[in-house]
């Protein structure tokens, strides 16, 4: 018997591993990946993460970011600068890797390439069921299997209306160019109805995406609004773009507006 299962190890889910069993509790946390995983994100993580993290990540900082330059279809900036940091940008693989790493280092049992297909709950325990047919059993779960998993989407529904669709890339480009966008992050408006693009500069890559809501992006695919983007932006239309990932966010909000 484990005090608590947790699904899914990204940022969520491996946080709260590390931090139960630092407590010394009996952890036991699944993931239906192999770490490291690709995660399709902007990769931004806000300063509020000083707060909550009690161990030193500054190693996986790609950048600090100190400022926002939003435009309008590539064009028409506004540059908003501040004198502190508002962010550190990471790679999602690097970054979740490192955080299911610390759990495993605290106690927590880390279990890859186990998808949790269901869960069965009594009133002392809940036990979870894995595609590779082991079941696990605890007095505590813990659903951190993010916006595209089913566990939480068994629990809060999913309506493809209610629910933003985005396109992700990571794209490599001119050294010199790289360095002048350092510290910095790009939202533009106007390519996606609804929604917004980015650029999110990375040591190596630009961290590359779109994002709209599904239900306005009516008969216009979102791919239509990603090569706009990329052709019609200075930086990019010279770039090679090769794989992309889609990802859909459903809105859960509909829960918290009763
Ligand atoms: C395109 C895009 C760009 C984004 N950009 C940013 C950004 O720049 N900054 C920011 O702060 N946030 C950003 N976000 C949001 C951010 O990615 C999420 O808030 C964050 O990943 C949520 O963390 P999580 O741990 O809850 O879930 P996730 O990171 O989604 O992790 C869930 C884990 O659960 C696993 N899993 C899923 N189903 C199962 C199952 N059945 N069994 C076992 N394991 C399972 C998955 O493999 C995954 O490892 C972005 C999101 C998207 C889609």
């Amino acid at each position: 018997m484990n005090d608590v299962i947790v699904v899914g190890l990204g940022p969520a889910g491996s946080t709260a591993a590390y931090r139960l069993a630092s407590m010394g509790y009996k952890v036991i946390a699944l993931d239906k990946e192999s770490f490291p995983r690709y995660k399709p994100c902007g990769g931004c993580v806000s300063t509020k993460i000083d707060a909550i993290k009690d161990f030193d990540f500054s190693h996986l900082v790609e950048s600090t970011i100190s400022g926002a330059i939003f435009s309008f279809k590539a064009y028409k900036s506004l540059d908003i600068i501040s004198d502190k940091p508002l962010g550190y940008n990471i790679m999602r693989d690097v970054f979740d890797n490192f955080l299911v790493e610390k759990a495993q280092q605290a106690g927590a049992k880390i279990l890859e390439e186990r998808r949790v297909k269901d869960f069965i709950v009594t009133p002392s325990s809940v036990t979870v069921i894995t595609d590779t047919g082991e079941a696990f059993k605890g007095k505590f779960l813990i659903c951190a299997d993010g916006s595209v998993g089913g566990v939480a989407r068994q629990y809060f529904g999913f309506d493809s209306k209610e629910s933003a669709i985005s396109l992700t890339t990571e794209v490599s480009c001119d050294t010199s160019e790289l360095a002048e966008m350092m510290g910095k992050i790009f939202i533009d408006f106007g390519f996606v109805p609804h929604g917004y693009a980015w650029i999110f500069p990375k040591k190596k890559f630009l961290s590359v995406g779109v994002a709209g809501e599904a239900r306005y992006l009516k008969g216009r695919k979102l791919q239509d609004c990603f090569e706009a983007f990329t052709r019609g932006h200075r930086v990019l239309k010279d770039c090679v773009i090769e794989k992309r990932t889609g990802c859909t966010i459903p809105f859960f909000y509909r829960e918290c507006r009763r």
